[in-house]
């Protein structure tokens, strides 16, 4: 057992995050004033890290490097905060042998990080030195970041206050995944049927709001869940409510996530053809049939094939298809067998997901220490996608991370040339309102002034959410629309 002993009552969760990416649930206690070692068995293999109280302490068993990140104008809390969690690091990293890619590093957006450092620091030099010396990043990580700000540099501008990133959720699909952490029903015929009446009153109710308050949508994304479980004429009533009711002289951008190839038929693809909407998701995960059938999926790589060649012959522009490295019982040769067969389907877009096991997913039940156990494979997995990509012409575009993610890693969407996604750049930017409608969605309200967002979330049951819509459309009208509370 690890004992973690710190100097006081500090809010603990940066560091236990930063520790968690070293040992498993079980093997590490902290101990603070409240929670002494009198209340705790010792044994003999325990090991005992005191994590010191100030930073003069910490200074101390800093390198001299190290030390002149102090200079780097964190906030002196953050400061501290951050010198015991890389004092936590190395300790840590000695005592285990592990050392991760991403550092200190635990939240979910380290693009934005390394963006406000380049508009900070003015120098590429300097921003590379911060990331190695104040939060530990390795030199691939540092690298991939800067690609990946300049990238979207170019792509996207500062967004007007004006612009919304509109997301509608659509929170069923045929059978539930066994990864799968997120809104998903298997809901009978009448209770879809009901739960689009209920989400037509909130697109109607946000189209008159924004119109009122002279915004509209920047980028459209309908995503779920699968939307294309909708039958071909739910989906165009959808399309229609949306179209009727939202302007969108101004719109760059419309994504329909069809992610299920066993959901996508042509008559769907027509439906997404007549309102030209120039994106649609194919998420396959994997191309070897055996690990399909052992997620959860009723389709085969066949469907996947298939699917591909409906929505290119309906005229669909852009495809982007999700993977996953790390899922169950794939070896690496699986993983490169499924990127083999995806580049030659050519999509515009592949994103690759490290598997990331969240507690509501049915795999994290069966194994709860399934996120430890595959991250040497997983990194091979990821550094063979990195390589094949970019042999083929694609490049990085946005990034993220997610907690519980095997082996630590992150999320990357690649891109053909002027084929990014707007949407997931901005989400991920935090620097753009987010309005999100139907069950599961989380709006962000964005405060330019402050640099804040605050999160105005729809409930995530879809029972519910019906039963509640009003309470849903006031929460919207306080937060979002009505004039701006001093806070
Ligand atoms: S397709 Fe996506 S949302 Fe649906 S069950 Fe699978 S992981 Fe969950």
């Amino acid at each position: 057992m690890y004992k973690i002993k710190l100097p006081r009552e500090i809010n603990q969760y940066e560091l236990e995050e930063l520790v968690k990416v070293f040992l498993k649930a079980g093997e590490y206690i902290f101990i603070t004033e409240t929670n002494t070692t009198d209340t705790i068995q010792d044994s003999e293999s325990d090991v005992l890290i005191c994590v010191p109280g100030s930073p003069d302490l910490i200074d101390k068993k800093e390198t001299p490097k190290e030390k002149n990140k102090l200079e780097t104008g964190e906030k002196p809390e953050k400061n501290l905060k951050n010198q015991m969690k890389r004092f936590l690091f190395r300790e840590l990293e000695q005592l285990t042998g592990t050392t991760p890619d991403w550092g200190i590093l635990t939240g979910v957006r380290p693009v934005k990080l390394a963006g406000e450092l380049l508009v900070r620091e003015e120098s590429l030099e300097k921003v590379k030195e911060i990331l190695s010396t104040d939060y530990f990043l390795t030199d691939e990580k540092i690298q991939l970041l800067i690609d990946i700000v300049d990238c979207q540099k170019q792509i996207v501008k500062q967004s007007p206050r004006e612009a919304i990133g509109l997301y509608i959720g659509i929170p069923f699909c045929p059978t539930r995944c066994v990864y799968c952490s997120f809104p998903s029903n298997q809901g009978k015929p009448e209770q879809i049927e009901s739960y689009l009446e209920a989400l037509h009153q909130e697109i109607a109710f946000t189209a008159e709001n924004m119109r009122k308050k002279g915004w509209y949508p920047e980028t459209i994304y309908i995503g779920g869940g699968t939307p294309t479980t909708l039958m071909p004429e739910q989906l165009d009533r959808l399309l229609h409510h949306v179209f009727e009711a939202f302007d969108l002289n101004k719109l760059r951008e419309f994504t329909v996530e069809a992610g299920r190839p066993d959901t996508i038929t042509p008559e769907k693809l027509a439906v997404i053809k007549k309102y030209k909407i120039d994106r649609i998701s194919i998420n396959p995960q994997s191309m070897n049939a055996s690990t399909l059938k052992r997620i959860g999926r009723n389709h085969s790589p066949e469907d996947i094939k298939e699917a591909f060649r409906m929505a290119r012959a309906a005229g669909i522009p852009q495809i982007n298809t999700d993977l996953i490295a790390g899922l169950p019982d794939e070896t690496e040769s699986d993983f490169v067998n499924t990127l083999e067969q995806i580049l030659d389907l050519a999509p515009e877009n592949i994103t690759v997901h490290t598997l990331a096991l969240k507690r509501a997913s049915k795999l994290k039940e069966i194994d709860s220490e399934f996120n430890y156990k595959q991250g040497k494979k997983v990194r091979s997995m990821l550094d063979q996608a990195k390589e094949m990509l970019d042999r083929d012409g694609y490049h990085p575009y946005y990034l993220y991370r997610q907690k519980q993610m095997t082996g630590n890693f992150e999320n990357v969407g690649y891109a053909k040339e002027n084929t990014e996604g707007i949407y997931n750049i901005r989400i991920m930017e935090e620097a753009q309102t987010i309005i999100a409608l139907g069950a599961g969605g989380i709006s962000k309200a964005w405060y330019p002034e402050e640099n804040r967002l605050e999160r105005i979330p729809n409930v995530t049951n879809y029972e519910i959410y019906m039963e509640r819509l009003d309470e849903m459309l006031q929460r919207k009208t306080d937060n979002l629309f009505e004039e701006e509370k001093e806070c």
